[in-house]
């Protein structure tokens, strides 16, 4: 029997815990391709595609060498910390299709990020962020025939991690499994863009100071369904989450805040609740904010915005009393939630303390910001308009 001696180099690597290395990748492929379903019929999440990407922690042996396999039933101990304490986190991105055929992530490197500080605050084990990327990469270009090419289609991605110690003892899960699978995803509103609803809650709340509403934990979602199912019987799309005494803004539904107003001067604020930790830093809101900047500094020229309109964007407390005095000034522009999946969603009405507050109503939904952002940010999306790299090939 061989003795490991430390002078041997080999034997002191293999000693520790391994990292995330993406030139391990191990790939078997489906033997068999599902047929493709007609993108009209998509319904978002529900489709399977034919594979899978894979890889395992332990304290020992560290990541194991990642797999993309076909797709399956992952196997758990039902012990699983992730079966009980939920230290579950994951991400939201899209692969999108340019004309030229080739597909492209939208600022990935910020999901990789904002993965890793999910994973940091329910103490899973760290991983090498653009060893992750660099996966998902490759298992976009073995799943690439499942982007519709229809335009406003895109392939959803769910990077996701899962505490996977096996034991009860209630403490931070040392074992962990990431799992990144995608499915097909059409455009929200089909159709036509339509404003939604907001039915505005205090007595349930998604996030408080100290808590984990700024981080993509999967513990953060379960308690919002039952009120939304009361708000959807009240004939409402979705929560404004107010928070506090005074009603802060928080977010819409999972979705981040914004509410343009008209200034005296003519030009128009942008205002949407700052990061204090209550709000998920979303990529959508800091996609707006910065095209914003760029459209008041002349870097960027959002389209049907004039140029001498100078957009001030404001990230600061909205209070529900504040939207209702603007609302009754007649100084609202528009309102919109905005996301990876949805990109801008206009809002229409805000049920508030037994009332509806009616917010302008522009054709084809979207107000001017709404509609400019829309149309940039899926420009950039697809390729179609560079802007600071934001757009990274596949490839
Ligand atoms: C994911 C998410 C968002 C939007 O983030 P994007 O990076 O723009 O997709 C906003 N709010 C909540 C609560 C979210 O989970």
């Amino acid at each position: 029997m061989a003795i490991l001696k430390s002078s041997n180099p080999q034997a002191v690597a293999e000693a520790r815990p391994a990292e995330l290395d993406a030139s391990k990748l191990v790939v078997t492929l489906a033997k068999t391709l599902k047929p493709l379903p007609v993108p009209e019929s998509l319904v978002f999440g529900q489709t399977q595609t034919d594979h899978m990407l894979v890889m395992n922690h332990d304290p020992v042996h560290g990541w194991s060498a990642p797999e993309i396999k076909p797709y399956a039933p992952l196997s758990l101990d039902p012990m699983s910390s992730c079966l009980q304490y939920c230290p579950n986190v994951f991400e939201g991105m899209k692969a999108y299709l340019g004309p030229d055929g080739k597909a492209r992530l939208f600022r990935p490197r910020k999901n990789m990020e904002r993965l890793a500080r999910s994973a940091d605050r329910v103490a899973l084990p760290p991983f090498n962020t653009d060893a992750l990327l660099t996966l998902i990469e490759r298992f976009i270009q073995i799943e690439k025939r499942w982007i519709p090419t229809k335009p406003g289609y895109s392939l959803y991605i769910r990077p996701t991690i899962i505490g996977t110690r096996a034991a009860l003892g209630v403490a931070a899960s040392d074992s962990a499994c990431i799992f990144v699978i995608v499915t097909p995803a059409g455009p929200y509103f089909r159709g036509g863009t339509k404003p939604i609803s907001l039915l505005a809650v205090s007595e349930s709340v998604r996030s408080w100071p100290g808590g984990t509403g700024g981080h993509k934990l999967g513990l953060n979602y379960a308690p919002g369904f039952a009120p939304q199912r009361i708000a959807a019987k009240q004939g409402y799309d979705q929560i404004l989450w107010l928070l506090g005494d005074d009603q802060r803004v928080t977010e819409v539904g999972a979705m981040n805040f914004f509410l343009v107003a008209q200034r005296d001067d003519g030009d128009l604020d942008i205002i949407t609740p700052p990061l204090d930790g209550t709000i998920l830093p979303g990529l959508t809101r800091d996609s707006t904010l910065t095209l914003a900047n760029a459209h008041t500094s002349g870097k960027l020229l959002l389209p049907s915005i004039p140029a001498s309109q100078k957009l001030h964007t404001h990230e600061r407390v909205l209070t529900m009393s504040e939207i209702t005095a603007l609302s009754a000034q007649g100084k609202i522009i528009e309102s919109f939630g905005v996301g990876t999946a949805v990109v801008v969603a206009p809002v229409g009405r805000i049920g508030h303390e037994g009332k509806d507050l009616i917010l302008p109503v522009h054709e084809a939904g979207l107000g001017p910001v709404g509609k400019a952002m829309y149309t940039v940010i899926t420009d950039i999306q697809t390729g179609r308009r560079q802007f600071e790299n934001w757009s990274v090939l596949c490839e």
